[in-house]
């Protein structure tokens, strides 16, 4: 392979090709049995359908009087009818006496129905007194009863694959009994960071020494996007180490943050390229060219791969960059979650025009102020406050020269906000009053 250190690459991917590589290697894990009791929040792998009859049995959905509902026919407040009271029916316990002609069993919501009995009437049109009860409303047949597999039969189709289940599926599987469920396994991610300049998250930041941010905004995304982050440490530039730290096979995920560019102290690359394959290294996209993306361990020549390695740009926008347009979506797929972007778009004109480079797709930064997209910042990877005060991102794709002011164009949120983005009024918004114009990176 070549040695790009200090030279540059001869050409840059397209970012298409390797979305298209990476979605065509990135089928979902294998499964593993969850307990439904803490299956909320996972990825369900295989159809569940139901072992049995929701309700079990029939059951009386109000508080009453289990009856023959024939033998209420006629009963009104000015002609009430009197049942014989023979026994109670309570949730969790049948009555023992069963209901016959003219006779009636006291019953709460819940309880199962007694023999005989094909109705229930609601207490509040019913008096007791002295072993009998007054009927003063006619119920017929089936009336406030749930009936045995109302809700669902032996058999029915519960839940799709593919399904993120809920708190209330979790519920369901739990109500009919079953134990465990198949779910796709989570996705393990190892964190290489790499910087001999680096200070743990937690440290202040000291002289010429800065803190791993990455580690701590790529830790967020893995877990927003349904992967587990691994223990890790930050690395020196050492090739030593980050080849022992790529060599774990303990992860279904490599991202590796800095060192993958072309400078002096930037292995990675060779080392993914020594211990595995390096399919793509320098994409054309602004921030993030330098993203690599190769393959790691002994499965990649034979049924696909055992793990995936992404080389992500040390500056902190460019890791983000290239975190969602690449690692982001290979984690959720191999968790079986939809490779699309995990937060909601909004259609809104552009305050600006945004200028790009054919050939280039670039991930433009932008505020949404008065129903008006104003980009924040172009270049300026290492601004790490623009994608804070970003609302989300416009892509520009490699075949568009930027959109001219007042476009319609799509903003990819970046996060699940509540607040809506109202569009401005009639007519051709007005300039932006705040914000940063052009040039603040
Ligand atoms: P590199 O990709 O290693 O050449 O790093 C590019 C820039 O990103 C340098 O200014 C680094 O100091 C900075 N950088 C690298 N790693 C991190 C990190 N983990 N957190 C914050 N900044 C970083
Ligand atoms: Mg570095």
């Amino acid at each position: 392979m070549r040695d790009v250190r200090m030279r540059g690459f001869a050409e840059r991917a397209d970012v298409e090709d390797v979305e298209r590589f990476l979605a065509e290697h990135s089928p979902p894990l294998g499964s593993e049995q969850v307990a439904s009791s803490a299956c909320a929040g996972r990825i369900l792998a295989a159809a569940v359908d139901s072992p049995g009859n929701v309700p079990a049995f029939d059951r009386s959905a109000m508080d009453g009087y289990a009856v023959r509902g024939a033998d209420t026919f006629g009963a009104s407040p000015y002609d009430p009818i009197r049942l014989t009271l023979v026994g109670e029916a309570l949730p969790g316990k049948a009555s023992d006496a069963p209901v016959g002609a003219g006779e009636a069993v006291r019953i709460m919501t819940g309880a199962p129905l007694p023999a005989g009995a094909d109705a229930v009437v609601m207490a509040e049109v019913c008096e007791e007194e002295g072993g009998k009860v007054e009927v003063r409303e006619a119920v017929a047949p089936q009336k406030n009863v749930g009936a045995i597999g109302e809700d669902i039969r032996t058999g029915d189709a519960l839940l799709a694959p593919g399904r993120h289940l809920r708190p209330q599926d979790a519920a369901l599987l739990v109500s009919v009994g079953i134990g465990a469920v198949p779910c796709v396994r989570t996705p393990l991610v190892r964190l290489v960071v790499t910087g001999n300049e680096l200070l743990p998250a937690g440290s202040e930041p000291e002289g010429v020494k800065i803190v791993d941010s990455n580690s701590v905004m790529l830790a967020g995304l893995i877990e927003r996007d349904g992967g587990i982050t691994l223990p890790f440490e930050i690395l020196p530039d050492d090739p030593d180490a980050i080849r022992a730290a790529l060599a774990a096979d303990d992860a279904d995920v490599v991202l590796v943050s800095g060192g993958s560019s072309v400078g002096k102290e930037d292995y990675a690359p060779q080392l993914v390229a020594e211990l595995g394959r390096l399919d793509f290294h320098g994409i054309s996209m602004r921030p993030s060219s330098p993203t690599g993306v190769g393959r790691l361990g002994a499965g990649i020549d034979g049924s696909g791969h055992d793990r995936f390695a992404f080389l992500l740009p040390g500056n902190p926008v460019s890791c983000l960059c290239a975190y969602e347009f690449f690692a982001g979506p290979t984690i959720r797929a191999l968790g079986g979650r939809k490779r699309d972007w995990p937060h909601p778009r909004v259609d809104l004109p552009l305050a600006r025009k945004i200028s790009s480079e054919l050939g280039r797709t670039d991930y433009v930064r932008v505020a949404i102020e008065d129903g008006q997209v104003v980009p924040l910042a172009t270049s300026g990877a290492s601004i790490l406050s623009s994608t804070v005060r970003a609302a989300g991102v416009v892509v520009v794709p490699r075949d568009a020269e930027g959109y001219p002011e007042w476009a319609e164009v799509e903003v990819r949120l970046y996060d699940d906000t509540t607040e809506t983005y109202e569009r401005p009024a009639q007519g051709r918004p007005s300039p932006a009053s705040s914000g940063p114009v052009g040039g603040i990176q």
